[in-house]
């Protein structure tokens, strides 16, 4: 995960008379009707593609040639199945909601289903939301984490320096953390699942065997410590090159641009 600016404005479908008769219509049933798609409009589509640079909010896989879902932060709708989260509410009153709306991949999206789990108190609909219009609930997030403290992680309310400081990439592939909210997320989306495991490890290991190349050369004596030394830096220079470019799974690039020295410690001589 990566920490994303939305900065664009509200797409203009998320508040014309169709998305308004529906949300004043869900406000009578206090439900989201399962089949509505009425917030998979274009514009919406076209926003978070641009804003996600067509990546998974989550996961960060790449999401070009892949089914794009519409993700609400704040489930639209609960699941009483689940057992492995809390996901007994509906925020169905923010289910046109712009600050709601992740771009994510199928796996991810279907992992966090309705699960919503949180440390403060959950924010009172009937008591406080319940006469918003849908104009005034288009910017709302941050007001509802100050009360509702959830766990699962939203790219769009995080600062860069908090996934620098708390992801941690194994040589393994796995992805890893010791904050409790990181945890939650990789958990919920199932971020250790196998395709991504061996996905990362890919990038991992060109990584690693570029690395061991040159001190294959420079054990044989085939190079000075110099030149090796030069080599490692332009191998480090390469990978900032390719961070600045946004790739997918970003995050890794970043955790080895950061933790360049663990990356060739590992590998011995
Ligand atoms: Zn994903």
């Amino acid at each position: 995960m990566k920490a994303i600016k939305k900065e664009t404005p509200v797409p203009i479908s998320l508040t014309d008379n169709k998305r308004k008769e529906t949300f004043n219509s869900n406000k009578e049933l206090r439900l989201f009707p399962v089949n509505n798609t009425e917030y998979k409009t274009n514009d919406i589509y076209e926003n978070l593609k641009t804003i996600y640079d067509n990546k998974c909010a989550f996961c960060q896989d790449t999401l070009l040639n892949s089914p794009k879902h519409i993700e609400h932060y704040r489930p639209k709708n609960k699941d009483e199945r689940r057992v492995n989260c809390c996901a007994n509410t509906s925020y169905f009153w923010l289910a046109f909601s712009w600050d709601n709306l992740l771009l994510a991949c199928g796996s991810c999206n279907s992992s966090k289903g309705s699960c919503f789990d949180i440390e403060g108190t959950r924010a009172d609909y009937e008591d406080k939301y319940r006469n918003y219009p849908l104009d005034e609930l288009q910017n709302i997030i941050k007001e509802l984490d100050i009360v509702e403290k959830p766990l699962l992680v939203n790219p769009e309310q995080e600062e860069q320096f908090f996934f620098d400081n708390n992801l941690i990439f194994t040589i393994a592939g796995k992805i890893l953390s010791k904050n409790m909210r990181l945890r939650y997320t990789i958990r919920i989306c199932n971020l250790n699942r196998n395709e991504l495991i061996e996905l990362r490890l890919k990038l991992i290991n060109n990584l690693r065997n570029k690395i061991r190349r040159r001190k294959t050369d420079y054990s044989l004596g085939l190079i000075d410590t110099k030149t090796y030394a030069r080599d490692i830096a332009l191998l480090h220079k390469d990978l900032q090159d390719e961070l600045n470019n946004n790739p997918y799974f970003s995050a890794l690039y970043r955790y080895a641009d950061l933790h360049f020295d663990i990356f060739t410690k590992i590998i011995k001589k």
